[in-house]
């Protein structure tokens, strides 16, 4: 189901306090998104800190976190899906007012029951697909864009109106609308995009990348040819605009015949096979999750893998050529 802002209601948002947890990326964006749409009853929670200074000069008084969550009817969790565990529970879980709303902006912590939920709680998600500053000036240059909504735990019976007020109150529900989902779709989605999608296309260059260098092509020409030249990311903005398929009019004609006719034959057996494997045994059930939660095991997982990937020969080469060859980011 796809919401308008017919279907919403801003003066249920514009009636209650809204405590945002955390003034980062989506936070701000989402404040003064909310502040615009005359939702005066705004409390800004953070430390002390660049954050706060911004929702200063922001025209914003910052409380502390406990402070805000003391106040809020409503409350914005803000802050990085990897914190939120911990910072419920040492300063959101025991200031909560009874009946309050609970907005998430992505499924993750819900999804996977990471969050000690009180009884009385209502539990909604609102997830812009669009990085902060693209939710702000969208809002101000009235131009529509993407966003999940979802009633996660309906105690009150209003869940879905207040969900799709503040959605409506951020501009998430203009043009063609904010699409109906759930933290477990968005979560899942998102993290199969992660640790299946992505690792196997960066496998795939790498590979490419490997096979042509053996080869005896030279790191410039195969670099610029796989992804310095941009190609690929006017591929994919071709797709999201024309087709998947049918951007393939835009390549040449050898070069259709020869997208279309290997991968027509691919039967993708073994990375189906693969995938599932991901999608349920590591994200699904949870496994990863909470692993990740670990946040000191997290960190230090994190690091390893950086280091790991630094000696890659494609990441040697990438360096190698951009000495030589200064590709200018900004062109
Ligand atoms: P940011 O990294 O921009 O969040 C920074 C904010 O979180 C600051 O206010 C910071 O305050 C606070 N914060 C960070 N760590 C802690 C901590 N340990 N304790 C208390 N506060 C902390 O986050 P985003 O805006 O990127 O993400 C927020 C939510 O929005 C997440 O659920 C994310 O998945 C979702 N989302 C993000 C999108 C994006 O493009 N960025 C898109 C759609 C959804 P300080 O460090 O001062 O304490």
């Amino acid at each position: 189901k796809i919401y308008h802002d017919d279907d919403a209601d801003v003066d249920i948002v514009r009636s209650k306090t809204v405590a945002f947890i955390g003034y980062g990326n989506q936070g701000r964006a989402q404040a003064l998104n909310l502040r615009d749409s005359e939702v005066n009853n705004i409390i800004i929670g953070n430390i002390d800190d660049d954050y706060a200074k911004q929702a200063q000069e922001d025209g914003f008084t910052p409380v502390s976190i406990e402070e805000a969550v003391r106040q809020g009817d409503i409350l914005m969790l803000l802050i990085p899906d990897e914190d939120q565990q911990t910072v419920w529970n040492e300063k959101i879980r025991n200031n909560i007012k009874p009946n309050t709303t609970l907005v998430v902006a992505s499924g993750y912590n819900v999804a996977f029951n990471l969050l000690d939920l009180p009884d009385d709680m209502d539990v909604v998600m609102v997830a812009p697909r669009m990085i902060g500053a693209g939710v702000r000036d969208r809002y101000v240059q009235n131009i529509p864009y993407p966003c999940f909504v979802s009633v996660e735990k309906d105690v009150s019976g209003t869940a879905l109106a207040t969900c799709l007020s503040i959605a409506c109150a951020i501009g998430a529900t203009r043009g063609n609308g904010a699409v109906s989902s759930s933290c477990r779709e968005e979560a899942g989605i998102d993290l199969f995009a992660e640790q299946a999608l992505w690792p196997e296309i960066m496998a795939i260059f790498r590979e490419g990348y490997n096979v042509l260098h053996e080869a005896g092509f030279s790191d410039e020409a195969i670099l610029f040819d796989m992804y310095l030249s941009k190609e690929p990311a006017e591929i994919f903005e071709r797709a999201a605009d024309e087709g998947f398929v049918k951007q393939l009019k835009y390549h040449s004609r050898t070069s259709q015949y020869g997208q279309l006719s290997t991968m027509n034959r691919h039967d993708g057996k073994d990375i189906r096979e693969k995938f599932r494997r991901v999608l349920n045994d590591n994200i699904l059930s949870g496994n990863f999750a909470k692993k990740w939660s670990n946040t000191k095991w997290a960190a230090e997982e994190l690091t390893k893998e950086w280091k790991e990937v630094e000696n890659a020969p494609i990441v040697q080469a990438d360096q190698r050529v951009r000495e030589v060859l200064k590709p200018d980011r900004k062109k």
